[in-house]
């Protein structure tokens, strides 16, 4: 790649006169703009032949790193391949050109992948009925919250304002409660990691809505006291949440719907495969029990002896439309394509790869828990205390090995969080070659500590200041001199 267009802006690569387009003759005669709406100054574009603008713009594409480049084991953010058969059925032309107003006999189609994939998410998660609504893993969340309130309002119990989140949970649990107008209580870890009971007991009364539970919560554990915090929740007259964002290790292990939960939420985008980043693009389907079907959102999908009509007498209403189409269609292919024998493997292969990378490393990284973990677990820093080489330096130091970073200090439990979750998809051959860098880049801490902390060395951009950058981004170009030449 050229390092002199490294960096460089689109405008600072502007030459004036020079053109990158050329636009047919008008053979619709001349048409006199009125003045008034006109613009009085010529706009500050930049001015750039074509072959300039392809090439600024595809070598900054080669920047990019994504599931397609390489290993990306963010932990709570399952980022999986995308196998090229998602996308051949989200573009074919019968499904993308659909429009979302035409009259339902038109697209029974896409209606039936619709009621399909509903069935298909209750069959695997133990639900009696899904809504494909919601855009993303939060929004499934206000959702499922906005269905629970309406069961409590249903039975004329207003008192529920209240929501307990266990101090791991997701960012996002606390932050839809409060989306949702309903009030958040804390509930504490045991130093196992687990959801403490004796904590949760006293919390819980006719004032609270429900729990949010994530299981195998955001340390990868399994949440072994669940039957009996259900009886707890359930005795109170409160509902089980499960936010199901990353249900690859359980897929084809259990049901949080045997488990004893109510209402739930999956994202499409992490546990069937599409790839995202930077807000998008995300479907988070909510799953409800029976007995709290009608309390999903219009529209809903339903079937009619063999036809598919949409339900828009429904009281709840969270987006407009049946969700997010493409997503909904990468998962559909990506459920039917592992289809009911290989969907059981997911869960144990999810498992074994993550189990497999803690015990490789956990003489080099701190492992604060001990155990089996599920699908993903997290290191708190190196183990040798002696040298400063922090978990920050540690992830920038992966970057030079052509890795992405794991999730870093999240969960908020440990100083030095560092979250690995390989998912089910990796290879052993990839996964070796993860943990030897790891290896490698604790080795460097003691001998080398400056080559880490100063990494990454190999990346176009070294470190930024990542407070500035969050609270003073630059977003726009300001033309310091008018350049005239
Ligand atoms: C990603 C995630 C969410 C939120 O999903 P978004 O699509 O990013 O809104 C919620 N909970 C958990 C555990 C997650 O990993």
């Amino acid at each position: 790649m050229n390092s002199k267009l490294y960096g460089k802006l689109i405008f600072e690569l502007s030459h004036a006169g020079s053109k990158g387009y050329s636009l047919p003759k008008n053979n619709f005669g001349h048409h006199e703009i009125p003045s008034s709406m006109r613009r009085q100054e010529d706009a500050q574009l930049p001015e750039c032949d074509e072959l300039t603008v392809v090439r600024h713009y595809t070598n900054h594409s080669g920047n990019n790193f994504g599931v397609n480049n390489g290993f990306y084991p963010l932990g709570s953010c399952t980022m999986k391949y995308n196998p090229c058969i998602n996308e051949e059925m989200a573009n074919l032309p019968q499904f993308a050109g659909l429009h979302p107003l035409q009259p339902v006999e038109t697209c029974q189609g896409a209606l039936e992948v619709e009621y399909n994939l509903q069935q298909s998410l209750a069959e695997l998660t133990g639900m009696a009925d899904f809504t494909l609504n919601p855009f993303a893993g939060a929004h499934g969340e206000l959702t499922g919250l906005m269905i629970i309130r309406s069961y409590h309002q249903s039975r004329n119990d207003d008192k529920r304002i209240k929501v307990i989140v266990p101090d791991s949970a997701h960012g996002t649990n606390p932050a839809s409660a409060a989306v949702c107008g309903l009030e958040i209580v804390e509930v504490k870890s045991t130093a196992e990691g687990l959801v403490d009971v004796e904590d949760l007991k006293p919390l819980l009364g006719d004032d609270i809505a429900a729990i949010m539970m994530t299981n195998p919560n955001t340390l990868g554990l399994f949440e072994k006291e669940i039957p009996e915090i259900a009886e707890l929740v359930h005795g109170c007259g409160a509902l089980m949440y499960y936010d199901g964002a990353n249900l690859n290790p359980m897929l084809g292990a259990c049901r949080p719907g045997d488990m004893g939960f109510d209402v739930m939420h999956v994202n499409l985008h992490k546990t069937f495969s599409t790839p995202h980043g930077g807000g998008g693009p995300g479907s988070g389907p909510v799953g409800v029990r029976k007995g709290l079907e009608q309390f999903l959102p219009a529209p809903h999908v339903v079937k009619e002896n063999d036809s598919f009509r949409v339900d828009n007498d429904r009281f709840n209403h969270v987006g407009a439309y049946l969700g997010n189409f493409g997503v909904i269609l990468r998962a559909y292919t990506y459920i039917l394509s592992l289809g009911k024998e290989y969907v059981k493997l997911v869960g144990p292969l999810a498992t074994l790869n993550a189990n497999y990378i803690k015990e490789c490393l956990k003489d080099v990284y701190e492992l604060p828990i001990e155990g089996l973990c599920k699908h993903e677990f997290v290191f708190d820093g190196l183990k040798d205390k002696s040298t400063d080489v922090t978990t920050m330096d540690v992830a920038k130091r992966l970057l030079d090995y052509g890795f992405h970073a794991p999730t870093i200090y999240f969960p908020l439990l440990f100083h030095q969080a560092m979250m690995i979750e390989p998912t089910e998809n990796e290879s052993k051959q990839t996964i070796d070659g993860f943990i030897e860098v790891l290896r490698t880049i604790a080795e460097e801490a003691k001998t080398t500590p400056d080559v880490v902390k100063s990494a990454p060395h190999n990346t176009p951009i070294s470190r930024v200041d990542d407070v500035l950058a969050a609270k003073h981004p630059i977003l726009t170009y300001k033309q310091l001199v008018n350049d005239k030449d």
